[in-house]
C-alpha cells in the first residue's frame, strides 16, 4: 500500500472523512518525513488535521502545546469520540488523574498528549525525557510573538524543545498570517529549515454583509429581526463595551430569544459557564466583547454580527472567522456607523503607536466602505488576490447603484461654509433639516439661507450621504478641534460647480440582501421578512419540511447523547454531518458508515440509533 492509500485508509477510519482539505496532504507527507514546518491556515482550514493523523502513523507520542485549558479539552473530548487514545495534562487535573496520564505516556499507550507551556517546562526534565516522542506540535502559534494580539510570555521559553529534543520534529500552527508574526515564529522556535506551508485565507461560506448608518435601537431592530428569521440557528454579536454586551443581551431576551452576554468584567466562574451554555447549544446568541472567542472550537456557529466597528481587519477576520467552522454557509453582517469610526479615530491618535493603529483602522475602514467585492479586500489584505468576484458580498449580489448628489453635496457644505466650519457632523444635520436644536438657537443658525434646505431627506439619510462625503474626501473631520467638520479642496470643486459627485443610492429596508433569500437555482428573489429562513439555505440539500423535521429529531438525539456522554453536541457530530444524514437517509448501518464525517468507531457506537430514526422517514441510500 502506498503512504498517500495508508493516509486516505486512516483519515476514513479515524475521522470519517473521505478527502483532505488543501494542504492537509502535503503538509502530513512532510511531517511524516520527520521534517520541520510551519503551517498558515485560516481559522476553520483543518489545521489539527495536520497533526493528528501522523500522531497515528507515528511510533510514540505526539505532544500539542496548547494556550488554553477550555482548547485542550474540545480537542481530547474530539479525539476520544473517535476512539483515538488522547490527554490532556493541566493545573485543572487533580493529581492523581495526572498521575495516571504519566504513566499512560510512559508505556506508549497515549497517541496524543495535549500540554500547557507551563507545564511542559515542569516536565522538560522528567516525564518528556521518559516517554516515547514522534512530534512536538505547537498550537496557535502567534502567541510567542509581543506583536501579535494574544502574546503569552510562557510561549517564548519554547524555542528549549528544539534544543532538547533535536531529533524530534516541530510543526508550528497559526491562524494569524501577518509577516512579522511569521517571522517571529520561526527564529523563536529555532526551526531547521522549515518549509512554511502558508494556505489560503479565504473563506468561500462566510457570506459578508455591511449595514451602514444604522442608530444603535435600529441596529439592535434590525438583529431582532435576524435572529427571528434564523431560529435555532447560534451565533455572536461583537460589541464594542461590556455595557452595550448587556444591554443589547437585555433587549434580545425581552423578545424572547435565548441571549446572554459575556465579557471580561465577569468572573472567571460566570465566564467558564456562559461559554459552556453556548458550546452546548443551551444559549443561542451570546452578545460579547472581543474576550470572547479564542479556545472557542464550536464548528456550528451559523452567523457573527458585528455592532461596533472592529479596530482591524484582523481582529474582524478573526472575530468572523468564527462562524461556519464546519463548512455550512455562514454568515457575517457589519454594521458601519459614523460615531464608532470616530471613536475608533481618536483611539488610534492616542494610542502609543499612532501610525500604524491609524493605517489598521483606514484599511477596515476600506472594507466597510467598499464599493467592489468585499471578499477580494479582505483577502488582498492577506496579500492574496482573488481573480473573480465572490458572488458571496453583498456589494456581488446587489451592486451600488449611483446618483448624480451633486446638489446634495452643494446643500451639506455649503452649510458648512456659512458656519465658517465650526460645526459637528449632528448640527450639520439639524441646520439642513431645519430642526431647532440647542445648538442651532445658540448660534441663530436658523437664520442662515441653508436652515431647512434638505428638509426633503430623512435625516437618517443624510447621515448616511454624509458618510459617503466623507469617504470620498469632499470634507474631514478635525479630530483635534471638536470633532468638527473642515471642506477639503475637493469639496470646494463640487461646492463651486468646477466638478460633479455620484452617490451611491440608499437601498430600502426590504430590499437588503439580507432580507432576501436565494433561491434554488441561485437567483434572488424577494421574499417577505417574516418568513423564516430554511435551515437548509444557501446548501445543497433537499428544502422539504420533512427533511427540516428530520434534522430537528436528530439534533435533539445528538443532544440528548452529548449529555449522556458529557460532551459538547458537535463532538457527537458536526451540523454538516447531520444534513448530510438527513439527504442521503442511510437506512443501514454500512450506509451511515459512508457519511463524510463517520468513522468506524462512530459507526458502530451510533449507527443503530441513528438508523433507527431515519427508517421512520423512509431511508434512502443502503
Ligand atoms: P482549525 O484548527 O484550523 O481552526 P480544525 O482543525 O478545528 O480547524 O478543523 C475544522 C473542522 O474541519 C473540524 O470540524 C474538522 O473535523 C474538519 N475537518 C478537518 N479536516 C477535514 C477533512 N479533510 N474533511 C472534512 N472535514 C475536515
Ligand atoms: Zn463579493
Amino acid at each position: 500500500m502506498t503512504l498517500l492509500n495508508m493516509m486516505q485508509q486512516l483519515l476514513k477510519r479515524y475521522f470519517g472523512y473521505d478527502h483532505f482539505r488543501p494542504m492537509q496532504r502535503e503538509i502530513i507527507e512532510h511531517i511524516l518525513s520527520r521534517r520541520d514546518a510551519l503551517v498558515l491556515m485560516p481559522t476553520g482550514g483543518g489545521k489539527s488535521m495536520c497533526y493528528q493523523l501522523p500522531a497515528l502513523m507515528m511510533q510514540g507520542t505526539t505532544v500539542v502545546i496548547s494556550p488554553l485549558i477550555s482548547l485542550m479539552r474540545d480537542q481530547v473530548e474530539a479525539l476520544r469520540s473517535n476512539n483515538i487514545p488522547a490527554a490532556a495534562l493541566n493545573s485543572n487535573n487533580s493529581e492523581t488523574s495526572n498521575a495516571i496520564i504519566r504513566r499512560e505516556c510512559i508505556e506508549g499507550r497515549i497517541k496524543l498528549l495535549y500540554i500547557s507551556p507551563e507545564r511542559l517546562m515542569l516536565e522538560l526534565e522528567d516525564l518528556l525525557h521518559d516517554m516515547p516522542i514522534a512530534l512536538f506540535a505547537i498550537d496557535e502559534a502567534h502567541c510567542i510573538s509581543q506583536w501579535g494580539h494574544d502574546f503569552r510570555p510562557e510561549y517564548t521559553q519554547l524555542g528549549l524543545l528544539r534544543d532538547r529534543f533535536p531529533e524530534v520534529p516541530m510543526v508550528a500552527l497559526t491562524a494569524t498570517a501577518d509577516k512579522v508574526t511569521r517571522d517571529d515564529i520561526l527564529k523563536q522556535l529555532h526551526l531547521k529549515e522549515p518549509r512554511i506551508f502558508l494556505s489560503s485565507f479565504d473563506r468561500p461560506n462566510l457570506s459578508l454583509c455591511v449595514r451602514r448608518g444604522l442608530t444603535k435601537s435600529e441596529k439592535t431592530k434590525a438583529i431582532i429581526e435576524f435572529i427571528h428569521q434564523r431560529p435555532f440557528r447560534n451565533g455572536i454579536i461583537y460589541c464594542q463595551s461590556r455595557k452595550i454586551t448587556e444591554q443589547l443581551a437585555v433587549k434580545l431576551k425581552e423578545k424572547d430569544i435565548s441571549a446572554t452576554f459575556y465579557h471580561a468584567g465577569m468572573t472567571a466562574e460566570e465566564r467558564n459557564r456562559t461559554q459552556d451554555d453556548f458550546i452546548n447549544d443551551r444559549i443561542q446568541v451570546i452578545c460579547a466583547t472581543i474576550a470572547f472567542g479564542m479556545g472557542i472550537d464550536k464548528s456550528n456557529v451559523r452567523w457573527v454580527i458585528h455592532f461596533n466597528l472592529p479596530k482591524s481587519i484582523e481582529s474582524f477576520y478573526q472575530e468572523i472567522g468564527r462562524a461556519g467552522r464546519d463548512g455550512l454557509p455562514s454568515e457575517t453582517l457589519l454594521f458601519y456607523s459614523l460615531e464608532d469610526l470616530i471613536l475608533l479615530q481618536k483611539f488610534a491618535e492616542e494610542s502609543g503607536q499612532a501610525d500604524i493603529n491609524k493605517e489598521r483602522l483606514n484599511r477596515m475602514k476600506e472594507y466597510a466602505e467598499a464599493s467592489i467585492c468585499r471578499r477580494r479586500i479582505l483577502l488582498n489584505y492577506f496579500g492574496e488576490s482573488l481573480t473573480h468576484d465572490c458572488r458571496n458580498c453583498d456589494i456581488c449580489l446587489n451592486p451600488p447603484l449611483r446618483f448624480d448628489g451633486t446638489l446634495l453635496v452643494q446643500k451639506a457644505l455649503s452649510g458648512l461654509m456659512r458656519c465658517e466650519q465650526h460645526i459637528t457632523l449632528h448640527t450639520l444635520i439639524d441646520l439642513l433639516r431645519g430642526t431647532m436644536s440647542a445648538e442651532v438657537a445658540a448660534h441663530g443658525y436658523f437664520k442662515l439661507k441653508t436652515f431647512g434646505v434638505g428638509r426633503d431627506v430623512p435625516a437618517r439619510h443624510w447621515k448616511d450621504y454624509l458618510l459617503q462625503m466623507l469617504q470620498l474626501g469632499y470634507f474631514e473631520i478635525a479630530y483635534n478641534e471638536h470633532n468638527h467638520l473642515k471642506i477639503t479642496s475637493m469639496g470646494s470643486d463640487v461646492l463651486y460647480g468646477r466638478s460633479k459627485a455620484q452617490l451611491a443610492t440608499i437601498i430600502p429596508e426590504e430590499e437588503r440582501p439580507e432580507n432576501r433569500k436565494r433561491g434554488k437555482k441561485g437567483v434572488v428573489e424577494k421574499q417577505r421578512t417574516t418568513k423564516k429562513i430554511s435551515l437548509f439555505s444557501g446548501a445543497v440539500l433537499l428544502d422539504k419540511e420533512e427533511s427540516e423535521q428530520l434534522f430537528e429529531e436528530l439534533r435533539a438525539l445528538r443532544r440528548q447523547l452529548a449529555e449522556e456522554e458529557l460532551v459538547p453536541p458537535y463532538v457527537i457530530m458536526s451540523d454538516k454531518v447531520l444534513h448530510l444524514i438527513c439527504l442521503h437517509r442511510p437506512s443501514t448501518i454500512e450506509a451511515f458508515g459512508q457519511i463524510n464525517g463517520i468513522g468506524e468507531y462512530k459507526k458502530r457506537k451510533y449507527g443503530e440509533i441513528f438508523v433507527k430514526v431515519i427508517k421512520r422517514y423512509g431511508g434512502g441510500t443502503d
